[in-house]
């Protein structure tokens, strides 16, 4: 058992520990135990019992201040955990430079009619909440956007309540957001997989013969992805230039960042089943950015023939907030023509790929940062929804939590390109910095930083910033 004390209120919260089973939950959620063989767990993922997004009508306005070009407008609304010096992590959503805390949202009924059980706000992770499913987070976003919204005065005008549920979010700490259980990398950008292709083997072949019939990936280390602002220490490990030498040991040379979205999943089917990729979106919370860093010279040396190890294993960085793809939705566009023509379990209807401008950064201690990289999600040839229809294609089965990554994005010009290794290719044209130095990978103490937003119709949907400094290996 453990315990909080309010840190505002007079009232004292007994909490049991977080280890209920999901079968005690209560409310709309199927009570279906984990076990119970081929039982769908999840009963709301049809299409058409689907309630409206309200949350992304482009007119709405908040009570809470939300400045010019924010990436947190009432129509965001993302998903975080944070917490106080004084009290235990709760679920939140940021507004503009603030957050309002669901678990004090809870305790003073503005979540009443909704499934979500108070425990299910006081956690350190947004696990618990995704359980619900699709339908029940939207219906959460909706009745979040309607306590904040201009029209609406049922908390604003309640000061004494206001003054519990806002915080502003440069005073408190932001959390890794979820318990990632697994964690994918694809590669699914062509640019990025032409590039690399050229430089690491023939140009002529750049793309190996698998790569335009499947969305390639690998499974990565999950226990390694951090929140951003933690530090990444240079990692060491064997390095090899050519197959004729004998390797060496050291830290690597080539500490390189790959400008990644990924998404995070709700419950899948179970085990022998697949998700088509009709059903994809369904079963997709939202998304973070995501720096999966990289040495390349150990990289180079590993890879053949199981695939990335510890090359990128050491520290992946994610972004505090969790963009919705139901927030997202009006940012859909159309993806690359795929040819040749895709086997039919990848084949999609409709607008699969988002328009999310990205950028990456490199700030050096005591210096300007300078901005190495302009991308955009929508360069990516396999689209999320055939990442999962491939990835369960098999039967494997995915997880509240399971994190897919896209792969580096780069786009088709120089100035797109999503990693260091393409930026100054190969280390032949050193990138020139704000201060006059110059940079082939990331040296020690560089502050590597990401961003992300959508925008259209005025109405901007943002990541805010994925950011991480190297310290010099150990
Ligand atoms: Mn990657």
């Amino acid at each position: 058992m453990r315990e909080e004390k309010e840190e505002r209120g007079a009232q004292v919260i007994i909490l049991f520990s977080l280890a209920a089973l999901p079968a005690f939950r209560t409310g709309r959620r199927c009570l279906c135990p984990a076990w119970a063989g081929d039982t769908p767990r999840i009963h709301s993922q049809k299409k058409s019992g689907m309630s409206e997004i309200k949350a992304n009508d482009p007119k709405l306005k908040s009570w809470v201040d939300v400045p010019a070009g924010s990436d947190f407008s009432i129509q965001n609304l993302p998903f975080g955990i944070f917490r106080t010096e004084s009290q235990l992590p709760h679920v939140c959503c940021a507004i503009g430079e603030k957050l309002i805390d669901l678990k004090a949202l809870h305790v003073m009924g503005y979540l009443e009619n909704l499934p979500f059980a108070l425990e299910d706000t006081v956690s350190d992770s947004l696990n618990r909440i995704m359980s619900y499913g699709k339908q029940n987070t939207r219906d959460l976003r909706n009745r979040v956007s309607k306590l904040l919204r201009t029209d609406m005065p049922d908390l604003r005008e309640k000061e004494h309540h206001v003054r519990q549920v806002l915080f502003n979010q440069n005073e408190v700490q932001m959390l890794l957001p979820l318990k990632v259980g697994d964690y994918t990398d694809f590669y699914s950008s062509e640019d990025h997989a032409r590039n690399v292709g050229m430089m690491f083997r023939d140009p002529a072949k750049a793309l190996l013969p698998n790569w335009k019939h499947m969305p390639v990936g690998y499974h990565g280390r999950a226990s390694s992805i951090v929140i951003s602002g933690t530090e990444i220490i240079r990692p060491k490990g064997q390095m090899n230039a050519s197959d004729d030498t004998l390797p060496t040991f050291g830290p690597t040379k080539q500490l390189d960042f790959e400008l990644e979205v990924a998404f995070v999943t709700f419950d899948g089917k179970p085990l022998g089943q697949s998700i088509s990729t009709a059903e994809a979106d369904d079963f997709i919370f939202g998304m973070v950015l995501f720096n999966d860093w990289s040495a390349r010279d150990i990289q180079r040396w590993e890879y053949v023939p199981l695939g990335p190890f510890l090359g990128k294993n050491f520290g992946s960085t994610i972004s505090p907030w969790v963009v919705t793809l139901d927030a997202l939705e009006p940012f859909r566009t159309e993806g690359a023509k795929q040819d040749p023509e895709v086997l039919p379990y990848l084949r999609y209807e409709g607008q699969k790929n988002f328009d999310i401008n990205l950028e990456v950064g490199i700030k050096p201690t005591g210096a300007e940062e300078t901005i190495v990289a302009r991308s955009n999600y929508k360069y990516l040839y396999w689209n999320m929804a055939q990442q999962l229809a491939h990835h369960t294609v098999n039967g494997c089965n995915i997880r509240c939590g399971d994190m897919m990554a896209s792969g580096t994005i780069s786009g088709p010009t120089e100035g797109s390109r999503g990693s260091m290794l393409e930026i100054a290719w190969k280390g032949t044209q050193p990138v020139v910095m704000q201060d006059g130095s110059t940079r082939t990978f990331i040296n020690d103490d560089d502050r590597v930083t990401m961003r992300g937003y959508a925008e259209k119709d005025g109405v901007r949907v943002g990541f805010g910033q994925c950011s991480g400094e190297v310290r010099a290996a150990l």
